[in-house]
């Protein structure tokens, strides 16, 4: 910026073209649709090239936010995700599940008084930008270094590691339980939000880094983290956390009731969604109640109406200002017409008297004194319960991990509830060669969290199996 010539703010992103919720709640669509190039330049144009640029500290994976927006604003977009690949193998996908109003947007100078550059539209055009151009440029890769590693889980835990690891010349295989690679990117988090296709293309791109992917292997089940360490010169676990939480209250077990992981994999993976061509089992229609506030809760509300509900109600038992979902998503759902029941709790699920939900009694809740949270204690209030008519209960209240791999590997230390213990800056665990991180070891969080955790791992195994001697072929 010239001295004398101060840059005229403009104080408000440059605004996304969506889908009408009138059309996009009928259909699986995504519901933005992404910058078009002027409008790419225009929200670049936005960032004040700070000297000490603070978003970056507030990025897991640290892209370097100031100088690809500056690649942007001067229309050079093959330049801008050169550099956001420096640092990130998942740009398409971050940039559109990102929660960037508590990360790099939130620590953006502008935020202060205006608001903040949209570094996640920006992050996705460059990545959309390339996708267009053909089959995107691999990375750089070391000459081979005859190390191999074992990466547990397809996740984006484990895909970041795994990028990261085969960039650095080693030979890297993926075990993942499911039928197809991504975790919850794949099973989780649905169409709308974040095009399967997508997630392919960067699998693919891994792939075509050489890297093995090898889909229906279950560890702990098929081969043990043990005989991974026999054969492998270091392992990493991205497990995740994808062990459903119930309520238990009356009622959970009636036909009709789902755990939101059940619902949207039947969707999302076994593509339910694309009926009549995928003929997956899963309940249409009807009156629909999705118990919790977080992504997941609004991820299923929101398939529950494109797949044709009548009425979605979601039940939370705090206020709309502690709902923990995107607050994007919350718009979005609001917008699409999900109806809201806040400071509210399920109490039971009642039968229709065939053995199916026909509703679900639930009781109102005071916001009481904070908790050790920080957030206020919600209270039931006596007397003051009612029904709400469900044919169809999606129960989002949090998931834990999976107790396969800690119950079948001796040396793996880990909580009482199952997560991996493993150090924050390597991911080692108490196992040597073995490192984990994620939401195994962190709990369910978010995506570049999982990314983040990944990458410190990578650096950590590179210097691991570089200074020990390689296992035999
Ligand atoms: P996962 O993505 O869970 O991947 C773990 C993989 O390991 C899975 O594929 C699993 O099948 C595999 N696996 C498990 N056990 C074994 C085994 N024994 N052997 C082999 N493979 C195994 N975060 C955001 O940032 N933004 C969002 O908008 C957002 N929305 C979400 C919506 C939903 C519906 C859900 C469920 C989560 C959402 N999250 C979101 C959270 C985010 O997706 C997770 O924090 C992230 O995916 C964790 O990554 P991970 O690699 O640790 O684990």
């Amino acid at each position: 910026m010239e001295p004398n010539k101060p840059k005229k703010i403009i104080p408000t992103k440059t605004p996304i073209p969506e889908q009408d919720p009138k059309i996009r709640r009928t259909n699986f669509e995504e519901v933005a649709l992404g910058y078009s190039p002027e409008q790419a330049v225009l929200e670049a144009s936005r960032c004040l090239q700070c000297k000490k640029p603070s978003c970056v500290a507030g990025c897991p994976v640290g892209v370097p936010i100031p100088r690809f927006v500056k690649a942007v604003c001067d229309g050079e977009f093959a330049r801008a995700i050169g550099i956001i690949k420096e640092a990130n193998l998942l740009p398409a996908v971050c940039g559109r599940v990102c929660p960037q109003e508590n990360q790099c947007e939130k620590l953006c100078t502008l935020a202060k008084k205006f608001e903040p550059v949209g570094i996640g539209r920006l992050e996705r055009f460059a990545a959309d930008w390339e996708r267009r151009q053909g089959d995107g440029r691999l990375p750089d890769i070391a000459p081979a270094t005859g190390r191999k590693v074992a990466v547990v889980g397809s996740g984006p835990s484990g895909l970041t590691c795994a990028y990261d690891l085969a960039k650095q010349g080693h030979s890297v295989t993926i075990y993942e339980a499911l039928h197809e690679a991504g975790g919850v990117l794949v099973y989780g988090i649905p169409e709308f939000r974040l095009p399967k296709a997508i997630v392919a293309r960067e699998i693919g791109l891994l792939k075509r880094m050489g890297v093995n992917v090898v889909t229906n292997a279950v560890i702990g089940k098929l081969i043990t983290v043990d005989e991974l360490v026999q054969e492998f010169d270091a392992c990493y676990i991205g497990t995740g956390a994808g062990l459903p939480r119930f309520m238990h209250i009356p009622g959970e077990n009636l036909n009709g009731v789902y755990s939101a992981n059940e619902f949207l994999t039947r969707i999302n993976l076994m593509r339910a969604y694309r009926f009549p061509e995928y003929d997956t089992p899963v309940k249409r229609g009807g009156r629909v109640v999705v118990v919790g506030g977080g992504n997941v809760a609004m991820d299923s509300a929101r398939t529950a109406l494109r797949l044709g509900a009548e009425t979605v109600t979601m039940v939370y038992r705090r206020s709309l200002a502690e709902l923990p979902a995107r607050k994007e998503e919350v718009h979005h759902a609001q917008e699409e017409g999900i109806v809201f029941e806040l400071c509210t709790n399920p109490v039971r699920i009642l039968e229709d008297g065939d053995g199916h939900a026909g509703s679900i009694e639930c009781v109102r809740m005071d916001l009481c004194e904070l908790d050790e949270s920080g957030r206020k204690r919600p209270k039931p209030v006596p007397g003051s319960e009612f029904a709400i008519p469900a044919d169809v209960v999606i129960i989002a209240v949090g998931t834990g991990a999976n107790p396969l791999i800690a119950q079948s590997t001796k040396g793996l230390s880990v909580t009482g509830h199952k997560y991996i213990i493993a150090e924050e800056e390597t991911g080692k665990t108490s196992m040597p060669g073995v490192y984990a991180g994620g939401d195994i070891v962190t709990g369910a969080a978010t995506v570049i969290s999982a990314m983040g955790a990944g990458r410190k791992a990578a650096k950590a195994i590179h210097e691991h199996v570089m200074n020990s001697p390689a296992k035999g072929e």
